[in-house]
Order: structure tokens, then C-alpha cells, then sequence
């Protein structure tokens, strides 16, 4: 039974920009008809405004305790300031924190996401144990931290549920990874029932190449495909990573990952980075999922993804937040594009078939999250729950722009700061 007709006067729905769209939403919060706002007869109809509504933006890959040391991070120190450098004072971070400070961080950091419309975070969770590497009484103790943080804000939450068991090849954890380890793979997957037993949305998760070693790796992957679960891991995100890689196995991260079996499948696995691909990985990539995290990727000194290479390959592109000192997909995906102009000298290498760039620029920050997910929804289409954002078309940014370029204008140009109402499952969340 149709609860609310939702009538918007601009809707990017189905990937098409359409005027007067009206949304027929059910008592259970999803979408039961998109069709015309000037046709008569509906129950409560509820107009929010003159507003652009998009479907929820979907975040594939964030780190909600990173968004404890924003604007921390940015004093030079003595000898090399790198990855590596920022790497130690984010392990500080993770080292402080505690239940119920995990708690609190991870609810601020999605609270802000929600505000800036992102209405399904993949959180690529690795903090799992007590800071020596004990496990707490329940070893999940910590997962359920952040399961219970994304219940109470209303986001829908992947988690991407970390495995972690050295520093490097051949090397023990330090000591300031222990906390993020596993005794043993079955330990870990053991967790890892449970957490799916009490219905959480569990991805399998090798923290990188890195931080497992390539057995290790073909059980993870192989228990993913057993229980159909998406597989995520940090990828080329430093030239370093490569070169150790080469030399424990001869080949790239990816060329690691394809020998495990992780590309069996299309669209079930996520590189997250892939700043440093070589020329096969590509093509290795083509059939999977690529998220990207420009801001991140800046602050970091990672390096500029090849995106538009990578789409024309086939790759599903996504956004994350990553590091949460910037939590505004909006932005990250500006940046898809911006970045590649600068690095590469040219213009318009990410637009479609029709030349437009706003739409791929969308599609990143909602379908391809979604799909790096696993979910099967994120397009404002029929039967699929009403998560959607309202931008205020009413914004002084958006004065001097038709309204029919409003979607190009908000992601070439603009923030998340126009969004005025997010609603998630058929409820209005601010
Ligand atoms: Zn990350």
C-alpha cells in the first residue's frame, strides 16, 4: 500500500535526469512506482521544496576513527614525512582508543556522513582487540561498536570486517598492529560467523597484500565465494607496497590477488587506491570494482588514479571518504576527474558516450558504491527501499544555473553543502 507520494521537480532516476517525477513509496520504505507528479490521485503527497533528488550517495570505503586526528596530522616532523610518517600518527589513534571511544568516534564520523547525504558506508574495519592483541571477552566486542553506531545515526552499514596477520613479508606485526590481528584465519572467520549469524552485512576483508600472506589470502577469498560475500583490500596505494610485492611474489598486488582467485568473479571484488597499477593489472581489474578516495589519496601523497583508463577497461569506479578528514562524496568526485586533468594534461576523459560528466561522476558516488557493496539498489528505481537526496536547488550556489544543469553543476563544481533532506529506507533522516 502506497504510504507518501514524493513529488520532486528535478530526479536523477534510472540514471536520466527527468522533470516533475513523482515517487509512490510504501509502508515498508521502498519504492512501489516512479511516475508522473501532475497525475492525480495519490495518498499524501509530500513535496520537499524545489530540489534536485538523487539516490543516496554510497561511500565504499572509510575508517570512521581516522576522523579523531582531522587537522592533526599536518605539522612537518623531523626526517621523512610520507604515508609512512602519517601512517605512525594514525596508529597512535588506534592504539588510544577504547569500546566506548571507538563508540563515539565512529558515530560522529557516519553522523557527518549522513549529513553530507551518504546513506550506506562501507566501514573497512581493522581495530579488533585490545591494544597488546588480547581479545576482549567477546571478540567482537569491537564490530558491534560500529554495527551499533550505524543503528543509531540510520545508515546502512557494509562491514568490511579486516583480516590482519603481519607487517610485511616474513615480518611479525608491530606492536602497534597486534590489536589489529587475528591468531589465525579460522579465528577470524570465525567472527566473522557470527557477526553474519546476527544479520550484520559482513565483506571479507585482507587489510593488503602487505598484511597477509598469499595463503592466507586464497582462504579468505575462497570462503567469500563460498557465502557469496564481496571482498575488499587496499591496493597499490604505495610504491613501496609494489616492490615488496614483487619481491615476495614476483608479480603485482593484483597480480597476487588474481592468483588467489579473487577476479573469479565480476564485480565482487574492490581495489581500494589502485593508484600504482602496472600495465596488466588493468586489464586484470577490468571485470571488478575500483574505489577511489582522491582527498585521502592527496593528503596522503599517494599518487592520482588512471580512472578514465580503468572505465574504458570495463573497471566499476567508486568513492570513499577513506581517512574521514573530508567527508564529502561530492567532492571526491569532482576530484575523479579534476585529478586526472592534472596529472594528465587533458579535459573530459571520464565523460560518457554523450559527452555528459555529470552523470559518471553520480554513478560513481551512488550505483558504483553500491556495487562494490553488493547491494542491488542506489538508482531511485521501482522496488528497490528510498534512500534519496534532496539538493536545494534554491542554494545561491546553484543561482545563474538551469536547473537542467544543476547535476553538472553540483559534481564538477560543487560540495554536498546544498543538501538539505536525506531519507534512508522511506524515512526522512534530518
Ligand atoms: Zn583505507
Amino acid at each position: 500500500m502506497i504510504q507518501t507520494a514524493y513529488v520532486a521537480p528535478w530526479a536523477w532516476t534510472g540514471g536520466a535526469l527527468r522533470r516533475d517525477v513523482r515517487f509512490d513509496v510504501d509502508a515498508d520504505g521502498r519504492i512501489a512506482n516512479v511516475g508522473d507528479a501532475n497525475e492525480r490521485g495519490e495518498p499524501l503527497r509530500r513535496t520537499l521544496g524545489n530540489a534536485l533528488w538523487l539516490p543516496g550517495l554510497v561511500n565504499a570505503h572509510s575508517h570512521a576513527f581516522q576522523r579523531g586526528i582531522r587537522g592533526q596530522t599536518h605539522r612537518r616532523a623531523p626526517g621523512e614525512n610520507s604515508f609512512w610518517s602519517w601512517r605512525t600518527a594514525m596508529y597512535a589513534a588506534a592504539q588510544a582508543l577504547d569500546p566506548d571511544g571507538l563508540y563515539a568516534i565512529t558515530r560522529s564520523a557516519f553522523a557527518e556522513m549522513l549529513r553530507a547525504g551518504i546513506t550506506h558506508v562501507g566501514e573497512f574495519h581493522y581495530v579488533h582487540h585490545q591494544p597488546d592483541g588480547t581479545p576482549y571477552d567477546d571478540p567482537n566486542e569491537l564490530s558491534w561498536r560500529v554495527v551499533q553506531a550505524a543503528r543509531d545515526v540510520g545508515i546502512r552499514l557494509t562491514l568490511l570486517e579486516v583480516f590482519y596477520a603481519r607487517a610485511g613479508a616474513g615480518k611479525a606485526p608491530l606492536p602497534q598492529q597486534r590489536r589489529f590481528c587475528d591468531t589465525s584465519v579460522d579465528a577470524y572467520l570465525s567472527r566473522v560467523d557470527t557477526l553474519r549469524a546476527a544479520g550484520v552485512d559482513v565483506g571479507i576483508t585482507p587489510h593488503s597484500i602487505r598484511a597477509a600472506s598469499i595463503e592466507q589470502i586464497r582462504e579468505l577469498v575462497a570462503y567469500a565465494q563460498e557465502h557469496d560475500l564481496v571482498v575488499h583490500t587496499h591496493l597499490s596505494e604505495q610504491p613501496r607496497e609494489n616492490e615488496e610485492c614483487r619481491a615476495e611474489h614476483g608479480t603485482t598486488p593484483a597480480g597476487a590477488f588474481e592468483r588467489c582467485g579473487a577476479f573469479a568473479r565480476p564485480r565482487r571484488f574492490t581495489a581500494v587506491h589502485a593508484t600504482h597499477l602496472d600495465e596488466d593489472d588493468f586489464e586484470r581489474l577490468s571485470t571488478q570494482s575500483v574505489c577511489a578516495c582522491p582527498t585521502t589519496e592527496a593528503d596522503l601523497g599517494d599518487g592520482i588514479l588512471d580512472a578514465p583508463r580503468l572505465a574504458s577497461a570495463g573497471t566499476s569506479l567508486s568513492l570513499g571518504s577513506d581517512s574521514n578528514a573530508i567527508i564529502d562524496l561530492v567532492q571526491e568526485a569532482r576530484l575523479l576527474e579534476m585529478n586526472d586533468r592534472l596529472a594528465r594534461g587533458a579535459r573530459c576523459r571520464l565523460n560518457d558516450d554523450e559527452g555528459a560528466l555529470g552523470p559518471v561522476l553520480a554513478h560513481a558516488a551512488t550505483r558504483g558504491g553500491a556495487v562494490a557493496l553488493g547491494a542491488s539498489s542506489s538508482g531511485l528505481q521501482e522496488g528497490e527501499p528510498f534512500d534519496a537526496v534532496v539538493v536545494d536547488l534554491d542554494d545561491p550556489f546553484f543561482e545563474h544555473v538551469p536547473p537542467a544543469h544543476a547535476l553538472d553543476a553540483l559534481f564538477t563544481a560543487g560540495t554536498s553543502a546544498p543538501i538539505r533532506q536525506v531519507v534512508v529506507h522511506g524515512r526522512e533522516m534530518l
